[in-house]
Parts: structure tokens; C-alpha cells; sequence
């Protein structure tokens, strides 16, 4: 990164910023960092030693409500700070130059600043159609991000549409619009909001800039300072919800006392993000101060997921709406590691109780010898019954003029065979079924 002769101090000073104005604008991005106050000469010194940080802002699918919210920085110090602090030398809505002519501004500002920049990128990066629904210079914006974000030091998405598609990625969207870390590899952060707070983008550059790396996220790449707190624990209105003051309705008794919004449909028990505490226009104010409900611009899908916003979600647990999804889901894993433990300690101790048995049975005293058992005699052969010498020969009637022929009697067919006339191999034997055409020989042999 190009570093300035005298610093960030020296300039601001000579553009007439007295020190005491800079401490205090450092002592309060200390906080807003959620860092003790004895960090603050650190970043004095870090910050007053920096260079201006070159910004190549990026405009994505979105209305351009994150930049303006940092142009529009009301207490005219911060807007100084924050503006003399970054050199922005790219963004759309601010710069004179248009169509070919900004693009061939954004190869000259990459060619400058081979060496470092840092890569702000806000709105949505559509898919659908190849990327047609949002193009620069005749390039779909996915291009044009990833090219910006290859050579930058690190990419900071802010906005909701930049976080994950926001209102472009909502119910019935037809354009694919995805977050900006779908689309860009390497080091991100991500500050959603509707719009993004300035003083968090200020104070994750500096951040940036004091520890030589970008601040400690959660899962969805959000900085833990500005997105860990609940805005139902840091409200001012918390106190009316435990005592079950409610607004009701619009411009109420409740509403003009100051009355939580809860029944209003507020989501701040579902909401993480800081503006309870850090404020917006300088600290003066946030929604909810300013008597609107939280609508969770800072969560996951917030227009689908939160919405409506004039109407309360229904709570995880049934008449405990303090309890948040992210503290039932901690129970969930508690009580699943629980039943693990348990059926651990319960293996270990019936691994025990078999070695134990393994070990007595192994001590015993030896079993004596059975006594052998003589073999018993082998069962005499069954006696074989003979098989009829052959079928008789159904098919041919008995001949009475040869005797001789005529098959056995079925009914004594071992007693009387005929060793005389062996079977007549030729003749398919046939189903016994077929007998009872064929009456036995009388006894005494006679003609019947
Ligand atoms: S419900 Fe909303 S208004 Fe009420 S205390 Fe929580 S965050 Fe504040």
C-alpha cells in the first residue's frame, strides 16, 4: 500500500483538524470496536501513521443507498474523518466520468494502485441470464468485481444486497442475485444493513490498519463487533418490555411515552447487530429511538425472513419470547453432547465390567476332565426295501394269450416279482395314477 509523507495525521492537520478532535475520533472507533479504552493509543498511533487508504467502490445491483449513507454523514467531523481518511478514487455516484470513459478511469485507478487498495463493493451480483440484469461498461458486474477484488488487499461488501442479495434475491425475484462472498474468493467482510453504518465501515478499516488484518467473523462473515451484540439487550425501550409497557397502536399513550415496540412487530429479539449503541447520524438517533420497529435489515434473507415487518414472528419457545433461536439451538447441543457423555461413561464402564469378567474367568481353577462316554453302537442297517422291479406297463393291456407278460401284482409287488420278464426298458414308465385301470390278478390266478 502507498504510504503518504506524514501520515493520515499531518494532512489532517494541515486541513486544519486539531489533535484533541482526532483522539476523540480515535478513542470513539475504539469503542465502536468494542475494545478497551486502553487500546486507544494504538490506534492513535496506527491511524495518525497511515496513509490515505485508495478505495475502489464498486456499484452492484442496489439502489446506491450504502454510498450515500457515507457522503451523508451528518456531525461534519466524522464525514472529514471518513472522508479524508479514504481516498476514494472510483465510485460511480460520486465521479464526473461516464460510460467507456469511467471504464477506462476504473484500468487506469487498477494499473495505479497495483501494489494495494481496498475493494468496497455494494448491491447484489445477479447470475441469472449470464449476468445481464446488471452490466458495466458492457460486462456483466460479477466480472468486474472479481477483477476488482483479485488485486485489492480486501474486500468489504456492504449493504444487505452485498451480504446475500437482499431485496434482488427476495421471494419472486427473477434476476439470481447472490451476496458478494459467492462471488469473490479470498478476504472479506461483510457489513449488512439497510443501508450499512459508515461508522462500522470506518472502524473495520481501522481495524484493518492498527492489526494488519481484517476483524474476527461469525459464520456469515459479519465483524463480531458490529454484529454479535442483540439489539433487545442494548435497547433503551428494554426496560417498558419487562414491565409489559407496550404500544399498541400508532401514536398511543405508549407511543408517545416511548413504550416498547414489541406488539408493533419490532424484531430486535432476533436482531444482532449494534445500532443500539453506536447509533446512525453521528449518534443521534436509530429506528427505534426514532419510534419505528426493527425490522433485522442486518440478518440472513431479513425481506423474506422478517417480514412482515409491522407483525411479530412467533417466538421458538411458547410464552418465553426472550428466548432467541440461537439460545435454543445452544440448549439443542448441550443436551446432545450430554446424551453423548452419558453413553460414553456407559460404554466405559461395561468395557470394564466384561474385562473384569475376562480376567476372573481366567483365574479359575481348571474344570476336571469329563469322562468319556463309550460309543455307542452303530445302528444296524435299515433293512432295504426292494423297489418294484419295474413299473407296470400301463399302456399295455395284459395280454391273455401270454401269461407270462403281465406286469406284478401292485398290491404284493416284492413277494411276487416276475424274474422272468424283466421290464420293458423301452416303455416310458408312467404316473401311478394311471393304475387303478389295472385290477389286480385274482389270488388264485384265474381268468377274471
Ligand atoms: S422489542 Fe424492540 S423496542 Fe422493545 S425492547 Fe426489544 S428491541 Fe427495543
Amino acid at each position: 500500500m502507498p504510504r503518504a509523507d506524514g501520515g493520515l495525521l499531518a494532512e489532517l492537520l494541515q486541513r486544519g483538524v486539531s489533535r484533541r478532535s482526532f483522539v476523540k475520533f480515535c478513542a470513539a472507533m475504539t469503542a465502536t470496536l468494542a475494545l478497551p479504552a486502553s487500546y486507544t493509543p494504538r490506534i492513535v498511533a496506527a491511524v495518525a501513521a497511515a496513509p490515505r487508504v485508495p478505495v475502489i467502490w464498486i456499484r452492484g445491483q442496489g439502489c446506491g443507498g450504502d454510498g450515500e449513507a457515507l457522503l451523508r454523514v451528518v456531525n461534519p467531523t466524522i464525514s472529514e474523518f471518513l472522508l479524508q481518511f479514504l481516498s476514494i478514487d472510483y465510485l460511480e455516484t460520486l465521479m464526473v466520468p461516464s460510460g467507456s470513459d469511467a471504464s477506462a478511469t476504473l484500468e487506469a485507478i487498477l494499473a495505479k494502485h497495483r501494489d494495494g487498495y481496498l475493494a468496497i463493493v455494494e448491491g447484489s451480483v445477479p447470475t441469472a441470464d449470464r449476468g445481464a440484469w446488471w452490466t458495466v461498461g458492457g460486462r456483466p458486474i460479477r466480472e468486474v468485481i472479481r477483477e476488482v477484488s483479485a488485486g485489492a488487499i480486501g474486500t468489504i461488501a456492504v449493504g444487505s444486497c452485498a451480504f446475500d442479495g437482499g431485496l434482488s434475491a427476495a421471494a419472486g425475484a427473477a434476476s439470481g442475485a447472490v451476496g458478494v462472498g459467492q462471488v469473490v474468493q479470498g478476504r472479506l467482510v461483510s457489513l449488512p444493513g439497510c443501508p450499512v453504518n459508515p461508522w462500522n465501515l470506518g472502524a473495520t478499516i481501522i481495524h484493518f490498519l492498527t492489526f494488519k488484518e481484517l476483524p474476527a467473523t461469525d459464520a456469515g462473515g459479519r465483524p463480531l463487533f458490529a454484529y454479535g451484540p442483540l439489539i433487545h439487550n442494548e435497547c433503551e425501550r428494554r426496560a417498558h418490555f419487562e414491565f409489559g409497557e407496550f404500544v399498541q397502536a400508532w401514536g398511543d399513550e405508549g407511543a408517545q411515552k416511548g413504550w416498547c415496540l414489541y406488539r408493533m412487530g419490532c424484531k430486535g429479539p432476533q436482531t444482532f447487530a449494534n445500532c443500539a449503541s453506536v447509533g446512525f447520524d453521528a449518534g443521534t438517533s436509530w429506528p427505534i429511538k426514532a419510534g419505528a420497529v426493527c425490522i433485522g435489515c442486518t440478518m440472513p434473507a431479513f425481506w423474506d425472513s422478517m417480514s412482515p415487518f409491522s407483525r411479530r414472528l412467533p417466538s421458538p419457545v411458547p410464552f418465553f419470547p426472550d428466548v432467541t433461536v440461537d439460545q435454543v439451538g445452544q440448549v439443542a447441543v448441550a443436551g446432545i453432547a450430554g446424551v453423548a457423555g452419558l453413553h460414553a461413561v456407559g460404554s466405559y464402564i461395561r468395557a470394564k465390567r466384561q474385562g473384569a469378567e475376562r480376567r476372573k474367568r481366567a483365574l479359575a481353577p481348571p474344570v476336571p476332565a469329563a469322562v468319556p462316554v463309550p460309543e455307542a453302537a452303530p445302528a444296524a442297517e435299515p433293512v432295504a426295501v426292494p423297489e418294484p422291479a419295474a413299473a407296470p406297463a400301463p399302456a399295455e393291456p395284459p395280454n391273455e394269450a401270454e401269461p407270462a407278460a403281465e406286469p406284478p401284482s401292485v398290491a404284493e409287488p416284492a413277494a411276487q416279482p416276475a424274474p422272468a420278464e424283466p421290464p420293458a426298458p423301452a416303455e416310458p414308465p408312467v404316473p401311478r395314477t394311471a393304475a387303478p385301470d389295472i385290477e389286480p390278478r385274482p389270488a388264485d390266478g384265474g381268468e377274471r
